[in-house]
């Protein structure tokens, strides 16, 4: 099994501004605040986590099983 990718830099499509987060490994991230112009962040439509729509990375569960399974 491949290691995963945890950091991950995460882009503000508002303003720019670039940041290394740390992902977990066990969870999604649904918001996210950027440090640059407050602006809280969604995923885009069909992206489970900030990381995945605006991130360098796919989410550490979108690089190994697949993410959210059970959802509601
Ligand atoms: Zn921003």
């Amino acid at each position: 099994m491949n290691a995963l990718v945890l950091e991950c830099l995460l882009t503000c499509p508002h303003c720019g501004s670039v940041r290394l987060e740390t992902m977990p490994t066990d969870s999604c991230r649904f918001f996210y605040e950027c440090s640059g112009c407050k602006a809280m962040l969604r995923p885009k439509p069909g992206d489970c986590c900030v990381f995945c729509s605006f991130g360098s990375v796919k989410c550490p569960p979108m690089q190994g099983q697949g993410c959210c399974p059970a959802q509601p």
